[in-house]
């Protein structure tokens, strides 16, 4: 497995792949099980395998946890190198964003503008930025992201349907710990109390599946359900609860077709997001 931490060294390592097939899997790294789901799904898929790992700063907030978000690139290339992973790009932010840099992309309107882009203005700009141009070194075949994070999923796969790029989104399903928690690398912010607490999450996530199975499919009710379960909850802060189209990410007052329910809370200092897919039968 080869580390290459420079623009000039990816690029020479993409134009010695020629033709085969390229997976890329892009990280923040502090991997966990969820982020080794898509290493093996792009090993399977692919003749070759790339995982960056950058913690991008263009898409913290300046109050967010830029500084103080989780890193340890020594595990994270062991855990990739028993995964068959053939290079891992681990740029500085001075190979990224080397001084004068001014370009960024941004995905407009709903897409970015409601759930997570409602609170944490410039975050979608910041991570379109820097797939571009991790896209544009890499030029996979595929490129693989997690349903964990549903909504950069469909802002990423906008922004390659509207740029043209022929690149495959792929996208995977969320892993989670034993009991339910979606995996982040931020959950190790959480203390003990707070890590209890965190299972109001796939727990909303379960009593909303229930009512929606019994039939219920007006939003407001199912919402108002909600926030009454995480008043329960006396650590958490709800930031949302949305259900919205699966593709627009437009707000529903009705359940119909694709639904996705999308939570965002803070927990302490820690923010956590999680969500599920729901496919309501045409009445
Ligand atoms: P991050 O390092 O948090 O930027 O995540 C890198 C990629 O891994 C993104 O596409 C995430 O959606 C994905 N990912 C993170 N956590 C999970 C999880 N628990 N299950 C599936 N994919 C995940």
């Amino acid at each position: 497995m080869q580390l290459i931490e420079t623009v000039s060294g990816i690029r020479r390592w993409r134009e010695a792949q020629g033709s085969r097939s390229v997976g890329f899997v892009p990280t923040m790294g502090y991997l966990h099980e969820g982020h080794l789901s898509l290493v093996r799904r792009a090993r399977a898929e692919n003749e070759r395998v790339v995982v960056s790992i950058f913690v991008n700063p263009t898409q913290f907030g300046p109050h967010e946890d830029y500084a103080t978000y989780p890193r340890d690139l020594k595990r994270d290339l062991q855990l990739l190198d028993r995964e068959d992973v053939d290079a891992v790009f681990a740029p500085s932010v001075e190979q990224m964003y080397p001084p004068g840099y001014a370009t960024y992309v941004s995905v407009e309107g709903p897409l970015t503008e409601g759930l997570c882009g409602a609170f944490r203005p410039g975050h979608f700009r910041g991570v379109t930025t820097v797939v571009l141009k991790l896209f544009l070194l890499v030029q996979p075949t595929r490129a693989y992201f997690g349903e964990k994070d549903y909504q950069q999923l469909q802002v990423v796969r906008r922004m390659t349907q509207d740029l043209h790029l022929p690149i495959e989104i792929v996208g995977c399903p969320i892993v989670r710990e034993p009991d339910g928690l979606a995996m982040s690398s931020r959950n190790v912010y959480l203390n003990e109390a707070e890590r209890e607490q965190s299972l109001s999450l796939v727990r909303a996530l379960d009593l909303a599946e229930g009512r929606i199975q019994k039939g219920e499919r007006d939003a407001a009710r199912l919402r108002e359900l909600l926030q009454e379960h995480f008043a329960r909850y006396p650590a958490v802060r709800v930031e949302y609860i949305e259900f919205v189209d699966a593709e627009t990410l437009e707000p529903l007052d009705r359940l119909r077709g694709s639904v996705r329910l999308a939570l965002a809370v803070r927990i302490g200092r820690t923010r956590l997001i999680d969500n599920r897919g729901f496919q309501i039968p045409e009445e």
